[in-house]
C-alpha cells in the first residue's frame, strides 16, 4: 500500500554524455544551460555560478528534495482519485528527479559537478518557498497544502514550479521544508511552514477536512524566486502550541463506547494493524495519533487508530508512541460531540463481539495472534507513513 511514489518521477532517459549548448536561465545561484542527451533529446545542465559562497554538494539536495516529493505526489493522487473523482483523469502530476553529474573532459570546467534533468517546456513558477503563489495554478496550491496536512505539519512541498497544460504537471526544483529543517539551505524550517500557511487560500481542489495552522504568522516577505536561509539573517522561532509526549497506547484512553470495524475508505482495523506491523514503526519518531489532556489523563478522538495501537502493543509490535497533545480549546466542540460518556478504558466494534481493553485480558480479538506473527518486512519513508496515517480517518 505504501508506495515511493516511483510512477510520479520523470527521470533522465539516458545517461550519457550531454553537450551543452547556451545559458537559458539564471538564478540568484545557479546558470541553466540546455543540452541534450545523447540520445537527442533535450535536458537542462545547472551550474552554480562562480562566487557562490556554499559548494555543490547542494545539488545532492536538489535530489533529495525531488525524490522526498514523490510520496507526496503518489498521496496526492490518490486523495483526488477518492475525494475528487471527476477529476482524476484530468489531474497529473510528475516531478523531475535529476542527477548530479560531473563535467569529464576537454578542459572547461573538468570535475565541476552539474545537475541534469529533462527539458520542461513552457517553464513557470506557481509557489516559491516564501509563500508567494500563482492562484489560477490550484492544483499546485492543493499539492503544497495537502503535503502540510498529512505530514502532519512537519512538512511541505512548495516552491512549485516547471510546465503546466491544463490540470497537467511536469515540477522540476521543488523544496521541502520541515520541521527538523534536513532538506538543505531552501528549507526554512517551521518559520517558513507557516508563513507558506499564512500566505495560502484555499481553493477547490484543497479539501476542508485538512489541517490549517491557525493564526499563522507572515514570517517573510512572499517572493517568487527561491529564498534561501542564507539570504534570512535571522529568523525568530515562532510560537507553536504544539506539544509532544511518548505514551504507551493502552493509557490513552477512548472518547467512545464503540466504533466501526472500518475506516472511512472501508480498510478493517485489522488490516491497518497488520499494515502498520509490517512497517516496523517502533523506530519511528512522527506522531502517530493526536489527544487531549482532561481531567489528568490523555483522551483520543480518534478512537479507531487509537484501537489500532492498542493491539499492536499487545501484539509487542510497539512500546510508546509519539501523540500530539492538542488544547482542549482547540477540540471541545468535537469532544462535547464524541464523547459518549465513555470511562475510556475499553472499547466495543460494532456489530461483533469484539473487545479492545487495556490489556490482552480485558482484550476480545480474535485477530491479535496474526498481528503478533507479522513482523516488519517493508521500509519507508516518514513522508509515506504520515500519509498512510492520514487516511486513517476516524469520522
Ligand atoms: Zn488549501
Amino acid at each position: 500500500m505504501i508506495g515511493n511514489g516511483e510512477a510520479y518521477a520523470n527521470r533522465n532517459p539516458d545517461s550519457r554524455n550531454t553537450f551543452y549548448d547556451t545559458t537559458i536561465g539564471e538564478g540568484k545561484y545557479k546558470s541553466v544551460g540546455d543540452g541534450r542527451y545523447h540520445n537527442g533529446e533535450p535536458c537542462v545542465c545547472k551550474f552554480l555560478k562562480t562566487g557562490t559562497t556554499f559548494s555543490d554538494d547542494c545539488f545532492l539536495d536538489d535530489v533529495k528534495n525531488a525524490e522526498a516529493a514523490l510520496p507526496y505526489i503518489a498521496g496526492f493522487h490518490e486523495y483526488v482519485r477518492k475525494s475528487l473523482p471527476q477529476y482524476a483523469g484530468s489531474i497529473s502530476i510528475k516531478v523531475n528527479i535529476p542527477e548530479v553529474w560531473s563535467q569529464s573532459s576537454n578542459g572547461w570546467g573538468k570535475g565541476q559537478k552539474f545537475l541534469v534533468e529533462p527539458l520542461v517546456p513552457n517553464f513557470q513558477k506557481f509557489n516559491s518557498n516564501s509563500g508567494a503563489a500563482d492562484t489560477t495554478a490550484e492544483v499546485a496550491q492543493a499539492l503544497s497544502h495537502y503535503s502540510y496536512h498529512v505530514s502532519d505539519g512537519r512538512e511541505l512541498l512548495c516552491d512549485l514550479q516547471g510546465g503546466k497544460i491544463g490540470n497537467s504537471y511536469i515540477l522540476s526544483d521543488v523544496v521541502i521544508m520541515s520541521a527538523d529543517k534536513k532538506y538543505g539551505n531552501t528549507d526554512l524550517g517551521l518559520p517558513g511552514i507557516e508563513n507558506f500557511c499564512a500566505e495560502h487560500e484555499c481553493g477547490r481542489f484543497c479539501s476542508r477536512e485538512w489541517k490549517n495552522w491557525s493564526n499563522a504568522k507572515r514570517r517573510y516577505q512572499p517572493v517568487m524566486s527561491t529564498t534561501i536561509t542564507l539570504d534570512v539573517a535571522h529568523v525568530p522561532t515562532p510560537h507553536t502550541n504544539r506539544q509532544h509526549v511518548r505514551e504507551f497506547p493502552c493509557d490513552i484512553l477512548f472518547t467512545q463506547n464503540s466504533i466501526k470495524g472500518q475506516f472511512q475508505d472501508g480498510r478493517t482495523l485489522l488490516d491497518t494493524a497488520l499494515e502498520l506491523a509490517r512497517q516496523d514503526i517502533q523506530k519511528r519518531d512522527i506522531p502517530m495519533i493526536t489527544a487531549v489532556r482532561y481531567q489528568g489523563d490523555l483522551w483520543t478522538l480518534d478512537n479507531r487508530r487509537l484501537a489500532v495501537f492498542r493491539l499492536l502493543q499487545m501484539a509487542n509490535k510497539l512500546h510508546k508512541i509519539k501523540v500530539e497533545v492538542v488544547s482542549f480549546d482547540r477540540v471541545e466542540d468535537e469532544f462535547n460531540r464524541k464523547w459518549d460518556g465513555a470511562n475510556g478504558h475499553t472499547i466495543a466494534i460494532r456489530q461483533t463481539n469484539y473487545v479492545i481493553g487495556r490489556s490482552e485480558s480485558s482484550t476480545q480479538y480474535p485477530g491479535l495472534a496474526q498481528i503478533r506473527n507479522t513482523y516488519p518486512s517493508e521500509s519507508s519513508t516518514d513522508a509515506a507513513l504520515s500519509i498512510f496515517l492520514g487516511t486513517l480517518v476516524d469520522n
